[in-house]
């Protein structure tokens, strides 16, 4: 794909992407021959998806390989003009020292500034939901909790108090939905959860009273154009709903998901956005921004990349 000219250049930051799913695929194959199970299977939709996510976190063990997914998913993030990222770790199950040897390493990376949201899997026992939410206690670089997994068959409500939980500890909520599922189900992450971002919710679009809703709240769509298609959620790009939540006004940004299964970067993402809307310099610029609005960062990293993207857009 031919990027516009400067496309990288342009700050980004990115609010869907799955630390597990970053990892390269020379990293994968190194770290599943160290613990002699077999690559992940191939895919094609969310549950052979998921099915080839759980493989690759069972080679993902040691604190040490949390530090390495960080270094190497900045280093190729940096690449693609990403300045700020909330990596999503899916630390149920996983010992503390995971994510407090992945907030060390994020700490150490020079040219982007990592937060984190702690995941869990609406398809795994709660119990173990709350462990995690537990070992988030104390650590100010988590900034909120998620919710991943098969939607079909698996709601939100049993994790109502958990992430009512969440909120008095001052975390924000962003889990999936729309992915797969209805609209209802975003409109459910939304009752329930009390979501303060929705990780996909394309399909918000069927229900246009729902979209209103999200317009006038602001509520941040973090959509996965790639991983969408890559997974079957849409027929081609071409369908994708992005365009018609665009000019609904909803805030959305485009970002990877899992760029080291789905072989995309943010800067790629970015040139999809712009066929699919016809983005001119300041329809690139404005994308940055929704990015930047739909992040939970701090004040001054807002600041800050609101100027260096109106700094780029002004280059033009
Ligand atoms: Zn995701």
């Amino acid at each position: 794909m031919t990027l516009p000219p400067d496309l990288v250049a342009l700050p980004k930051a990115e609010v869907h992407v799955h630390l597990e799913g970053t990892v390269r695929p020379a990293t994968l194959e190194e770290l599943c021959a160290r613990v002699g199970i077999d690559p992940p299977p191939a895919f094609h939709d969310l549950a052979s998806f998921v099915e080839s996510f759980s493989c690759a976190w069972a080679a993902m063990i040691t604190p040490g390989d949390y530090a390495r997914l960080v270094r190497e998913y900045c280093e190729d993030a940096a690449r693609a003009g990403v300045r700020y990222a909330e990596l999503e770790l899916t630390t149920t199950g996983r010992p503390y020292d995971c994510l407090a040897e992945a907030v060390e390493a994020a700490a150490r990376q020079p040219d982007i500034v990592i937060r984190f949201i702690a995941g869990t899997v609406r398809n795994l026992p709660l119990e173990l939901a709350w462990m995690m939410l537990d070992a988030t206690r104390g650590v100010p670089e988590v900034v909120g909790i998620g919710l991943g997994g098969p939607e079909e068959g698996f709601p939100p409500e049993p994790f109502r108090n958990l992430f009512a939980e969440a909120h008095r500890r001052g975390l924000h909520a962003a889990p999936h939905a729309g992915e797969d599922a209805g609209s209802a189900s975003v409109r459910r992450a939304l009752d329930a959860l009390a979501a303060d971002r929705i990780q996909h919710g394309i399909r918000a679009i069927e229900d246009p009273a729902l979209v209103a809703e999200l317009v006038r709240r602001r509520i941040p769509l973090a959509v996965c154009p790639t991983s969408n298609l890559r997974l079957g959620c849409v027929a081609s790009l071409d369908h994708h709903p992005l365009r018609a939540l665009w000019d609904a006004g909803a805030l959305v940004s485009v970002n990877t998901d899992d760029p080291g299964f789905f072989g995309c970067d943010l800067a790629g993402e970015y040139a999809i956005a712009g066929r699919l809307l016809g983005l001119d310099r300041g329809g690139y610029a404005r994308l940055a921004r929704n990015s930047v609005e739909s992040s939970f960062a701090p004040e001054t990293v807002k600041v800050d990349l609101r100027s260096a993207i109106a700094e780029w857009a002004r280059k033009g």
